[in-house]
Formats: C-alpha cells, structure tokens, sequence
C-alpha cells in the first residue's frame, strides 16, 4: 500500500525568515508525531537552515525548490544536492511548472537534477503536467508520456519506486481551477500504465503520484479518494497553516479508513 504524501510549495513565500519559522513550528506542533501520513514542507532555500533547525524531532520532512545537475562547480546562483543534503533536506521538487514554462526548463535538464537528487540521496518530486492549450487540443496523454519518458530515462526499477511524481496540470495551478477528482484519476492511471509499460506493474504500483493545483480544503478529501491519487503537491494553501494542516487531517481520516 502506498503511503499517502502532503507536501507544501511555499514558492517565493514567506517574505520574512520569522514568518517562515512561525509557519514552520505551526506545521510540526499539528502534525505531531503522525506517521499515518507522509509530510513534507518547501521552503525558498534561504530559509531551509533555520527551517531543519526548527523541524528538528519531527516526522515533517523539508525540500528544496530546485537544484543543480552537477555536484559542485562554477554554477553561480545554483545549489548541488549535497548541499541541500548538508541543510536538512530530505526532499527536492524538480521540474515544476514554473521552472519548465516560466524558465525553460527541459526534460533532458530535468532527467539530470534527478540523477543528481539520487547521487545525493534526496526524494525527488518530479512534476509533470500538461498546459491549458495542450488539454484542450486533447493532448494531455501525449504531452504526460513524452515528460515522463524524457525525465525518467535511464532509471533503473528499483531507482523509480523512490521517486515522487507530482501530476499538476499548468492551468490548474493558482488558479483556482482544479481538475475534476475524475480528470485527475484518468490521468494518474495513464501515467501509472505507463510505469508499468516502462518498468513493471509491481514498480508501477509502488510509484507515489501526488496530485497538484489549487489543492484546498474544500476539496482535498475528494480527490485523495481516487485510487491512483497518493497525495498532494499544495501551493498556495499550504501557505496559511490552518489550511495545510486541515488537509493533513483529511489525509489522515482516509489513511485510516483505507488502512
Ligand atoms: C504548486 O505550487 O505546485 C501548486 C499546485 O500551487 P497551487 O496549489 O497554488 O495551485
């Protein structure tokens, strides 16, 4: 069985370390020791020192926004995966919508920070999804198969089934637009077929798939419902403590009945 996973993409957010802190010890007091549900924040790197020191004793796992391919170097501006390691790091988002369309990010670049976040032993959250166009020209399968071949080549089973993959279609993302709970599941089993395809069922299987964009409150619980969705990627409420904990809870009540 998998494990469902909430993580939070603080993004550019918050503008102060304090307040970065006070979020932070909000998430760890309304977790607790909770292992039903697997829980992460991340935080803009500046703050991930103070954020670890602040998580310290708690099950709350902390992750990075990016990182670079190469493990040291003349990278000006960049951060190697040993490095994130060295500041509490447990997880790395790769890829994520505003990277790949707000910054060019490719798949090939992409493939390679995964590499990388493997060298380091960091859990990557690889995000793939399509664009408001690409949905609309029914494009959305051929758009999920082509990131997830061109990000995940060269991986190894075994490698895979520590992967987090983060399905966010680009026009759901802050914009108060979700996916269907359906839409979602379509495209969740999609990509699981297609692990299956590549490595095998039981890898396939194994593989968590988050779901992200416009994640809240009021509509988490219908979409961890789905069979293929193990989790969520949340942006913007994951910023308000009492939201992010308010679907830790929802995730924990279906943990329990599933369990
Ligand atoms: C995200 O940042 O990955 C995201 C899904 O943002 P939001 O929840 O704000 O749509």
């Amino acid at each position: 069985m998998r494990t469902l996973f909430l993580a939070g993409n603080w993004k550019m957010n918050p503008n102060s370390h304090a307040a970065a802190a006070e979020l932070a010890q909000a998430v760890k007091v309304g977790v607790g020791q909770a292992s039903d549900v697997r829980v992460a924040v991340c935080p803009p790197a500046v703050y991930l020192s103070q954020i670890d020191a602040v998580l310290e004793g708690s099950p709350v796992g902390m992750g990075a926004q990016n990182m670079h391919w190469e493990d040291e170097g003349a990278f000006t501006g960049e951060l190697s995966g040993s490095m994130l390691i060295d500041v509490g790091c447990t997880h790395v988002i790769l890829g994520h919508s505003e990277r790949r369309h707000g910054l060019g990010e490719s798949d090939s670049m992409i493939n390679r920070k995964l590499a990388a976040a493997l060298r380091a032993r960091l859990i990557p959250i690889v995000c793939i999804g399509e664009t408001r166009e690409e949905r609309e020209e029914d494009r959305t399968e051929d758009v999920v198969a082509g990131q997830l071949q061109g990000s995940l080549a060269g991986l190894s089973a075994e490698q895979m089934t520590g992967v987090v993959l983060a399905y966010e279609p680009v026009w759901a993302i802050g914009t108060g637009l979700t996916a269907t709970p359906q839409q979602a599941q379509d495209v969740h089993a999609f990509i699981r077929d297609r692990l299956s395809d590549t490595f095998d069922r039981a890898t396939a299987n194994r593989v968590v798939v988050q779901y992200g964009g416009s994640v809240k409150p009021s509509n988490i619980a219908e979409l961890l419902v789905r069979p293929d969705i193990d989790g969520a990627l949340i942006g913007g409420a994951s910023l308000k403590a009492d939201d992010f904990l308010a679907m830790i809870r929802s995730a924990r009540d279906l943990a329990t009945k599933k369990g």
